[in-house]
């Protein structure tokens, strides 16, 4: 972004001033003190001379001692201050590559922030409009039908209703997200994981009869402490996901166990499975992959796992998600425990 771009130059012209006006005041120090310092010490031997008694030899030569001490002092002087600059000089070469370098490395994950908001904002945006548009057209092809009946309108408030349900599942779920990255005060009880997990899957219970999908599950007693209404919906994104993604009459296994210090739970599917390509960007934002498209899911935007994340973020827990095309999937969430 050109924003950036004219940043980091402002950045590094700002680290470079400050470096410069450090080194110059520095190098003016070192030669007002060498200078000085040289002055004194040429100085002696013509002040030795001018100590001997009058009459003595010498003191002739006092004139041209004089003479050549000070040529020797301009010269020195002369040498101490080009060499300063050249020292100055090359500090600026030095400063301003290390502080666009910095600069860089300051601004690159704003950038990518900034990145990431924008494409967020056009992807939801974008979702947005889709069903709009599709029942501003209804309505407007509705309207010209000068033989419009009860039946026909009928029809069309049961779509535009159906629109406005993605609209409502889709705004939620926006809402959702919102909720985990700006809650700052955590409020957390002391909460069974079983107990979470057989909540949610009552939640999900109904598709699963109707996919006649099979849950099978081990569950150890742990205690965490948590958010039980985000926690429950962590589960039912991934309870829901799972039977999404799994055919009729297969078998879901959950297990709930303890690792280290972490309650582990493994939702595990034999489902349709994720492609390689697709797994690194599942909990991204919008992100659905080939096989979710084509099933056109109705109140699928891709939002599910990155809320998920988001849950196991504010719970300092984390996720991760393990699959092979056609063969299945495992989502595997650790929470820090009591
Ligand atoms: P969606 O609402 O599309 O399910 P999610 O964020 O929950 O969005 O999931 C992102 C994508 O990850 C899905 O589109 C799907 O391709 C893939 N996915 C998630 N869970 C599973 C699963 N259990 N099996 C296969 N694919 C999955």
């Amino acid at each position: 972004m050109t924003i950036f771009r004219s940043a980091s130059f402002k950045l590094t012209v700002f680290y470079v001033l400050i470096v410069m006006i450090i080194s110059v005041a520095f190098s003016a120090a070192v030669y007002q003190i060498s200078a000085e310092e040289i002055g004194t010490c040429m100085n002696r031997p013509t002040t030795f001379l001018r100590q001997l008694p009058a009459g003595n030899p010498f003191h002739s030569m006092l004139g041209d001692l004089d003479k050549i001490r000070g040529e020797q002092l301009a010269m020195s002087r002369n040498h101490l201050l080009t060499n300063l600059i050249y020292f100055n000089l090359m500090i600026l070469v030095l400063s301003s590559v290390a502080s666009y370098f910095f600069a860089r490395k300051t601004l690159k994950p704003i950038e990518e922030m900034m990145e990431t908001q924008s494409r967020f904002t056009a992807d939801a945006s974008h979702e947005l409009k889709t069903p709009l548009t599709a029942m501003k057209s209804e309505i407007e092809v509705t309207l010209r039908d000068k033989k419009l009946g009860s039946s026909d309108a009928k029809k069309l408030l049961a779509s535009n209703l159906e629109e406005i349900g993605k609209l409502e599942s889709l705004s939620n779920a926006l809402l959702e997200l919102a909720r985990y990255e700006n809650k700052a005060e955590k409020n957390f009880e002391e909460l069974s994981l079983p107990d979470i997990a057989t909540t949610a899957f009552e939640k999900v219970e109904k598709l699963a009869l109707m996919k006649k999908i099979e849950f099978e599950t081990r569950f150890r007693d742990l205690k965490l402490k948590g958010d039980e209404q985000s926690l429950t919906e962590l589960f039912v994104i991934l309870f829901d996901n799972a039977i999404k993604y799994s055919p009729d009459k297969s078998k879901i296994e959950v297990i709930i166990r303890k690792e280290m210090r972490h309650g582990e739970i493994q939702i595990k599917d034999h489902g349709a499975g994720i492609k390689k390509e697709d797994l690194p960007h599942i909990f991204d934002r919008f992100y659905r992959a080939d096989t979710a498209r084509k099933k056109d899911n109705k109140n699928s935007y891709g939002l599910g796992l990155a809320i998920a994340k988001s849950i196991v973020d504010f719970h300092n827990g984390s996720i991760s998600a393990e699959s092979r095309s056609g063969k299945g999937s495992t989502f595997t969430v650790k929470l820090p425990l009591s």
